[in-house]
């Protein structure tokens, strides 16, 4: 996976023992959070001195992780995670493309003088690292982040907390081994970290089954109320209001896996979720098979991710950003049969 510059950078990386800084997307999921405290913890066994950064909040659900207690959001010790930036020697970039993905935090990160180095698996990255391990086929950067401490040092890193963590990355990112991008290599990871000690049935507990019972009923209110069938485009969507999220109490996460869900139903192969947030909406996007949904959202709503999940935003009102994803869906017609 690491070309030789890349390898000889991470090595120097690793003996030099600057501080580091390992950075990872807004809106955190469990492969960003997996795959930046596997790094980190990995890097600490070596002696660097290293910070994690999220741009916000951390959902509770991945908050048990080994090595999060070293987690700081820039959204709430915005001082801290500045002192931490400038003094790094060298920044990771985990999990995500576009600097854009760092929220606020970028204006701190477009000032360090540190040496970048990308690990990620979207497609499409925007050039801004000086060392790029880009590899979008991947499942995961969990994944990525194992075969590169690997490719460094033979066996010898692993042990149950990095295990954990990745686990963690590659679970969550694979849909709990379900998608495409779980290939045959993964389940030879996953059977790794297993001998490595990681208990997958405590993980899968604290990971999908640790919501409250407002997010169980926002799900239910989701199915029967919100959801809209597109029979036609084979497609099906969910959108939700600011004020239907505080009537359910909403917390960070809540809405995970949301936009899966009507994938269980015969014959649809596109889904959309849509938040309305204060000033924009958000929106995730799920295909199966050949189409694209990176293309779509990184087309129309500002966005990108994988052919089969992406993201992006919209700025216009909630009912405008759906009648405008109507209209998309009209012009994909012929490929969306
Ligand atoms: P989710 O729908 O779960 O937020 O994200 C699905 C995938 O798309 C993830 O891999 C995520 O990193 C990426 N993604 C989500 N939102 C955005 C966005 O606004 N811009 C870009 N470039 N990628 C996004
Ligand atoms: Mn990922």
């Amino acid at each position: 996976m690491l070309n030789k510059q890349a390898k000889e950078k991470i090595r120097t990386v690793i003996e030099q023992k600057e501080p580091v800084v390992v950075i990872s997307h807004i809106n955190p999921d469990g492969d960003a959070i997996g795959s930046s405290n596997a790094l980190a913890l990995y890097l600490k066994k070596k002696g660097v001195p290293v910070d994690v950064i999220i741009p916000n909040e951390v959902p509770d659900f991945l908050r048990w992780m080994p090595g999060f207690d070293n987690v700081m959001t820039f959204k709430n010790n915005s001082e801290a995670c500045k002192k931490s930036v400038s003094n790094a020697g060298t920044i990771f970039l985990v999990d995500f493309n576009d600097p854009g993905r760092m929220g606020k935090l970028e204006n701190e990160f477009n000032e360090s003088k540190a040496l970048r180095i990308l690990i990620d698996h979207h497609e499409n990255p925007v050039d801004f690292a000086d060392v790029v391990i880009s590899e979008s086929w991947r499942g995961s950067a969990g994944e990525m982040i194992y075969l590169l401490m690997k490719e460094i040092d033979g066996s010898g890193f692993l042990d149950k907390e990095i295990a954990t963590c990745l686990y963690v990355a590659i679970m969550t990112d694979t849909g709990n081994f379900r998608y495409g991008s779980s290939y045959a290599e993964i389940f030879n990871i996953a059977g790794e970290l297993v001998t490595a000690g990681v208990d997958k049935d405590q993980i899968f507990t604290n990971v999908y089954d640790s919501y409250s019972e407002e997010r169980m009923k926002l799900l239910g209110y989701c199915m029967s109320e919100k959801m809209v069938v597109l029979p036609e485009y084979h497609a099906a969507y969910i959108s939700l209001t600011r004020e239907e999220l505080k009537r359910f109490n909403h917390q960070v996460g809540d809405t995970e896996g949301f936009v899966n869900i009507p994938f269980s139903i015969k014959g649809i192969r596109l889904t959309a979720l849509f938040i309305e947030k204060k000033d924009h909406v958000k929106i995730s996007l799920r295909s199966k098979g050949d189409f694209s949904v990176d293309h779509l959202a990184a087309k129309y709503f500002r966005g990108g991710g994988h052919i089969n999940a992406a993201g992006g935003e919209y700025d216009l009102p909630l009912d405008k950003t759906i009648e405008k994803f109507e209209s998309i869906l009209s012009e994909f017609k012929d490929e969306l049969q």
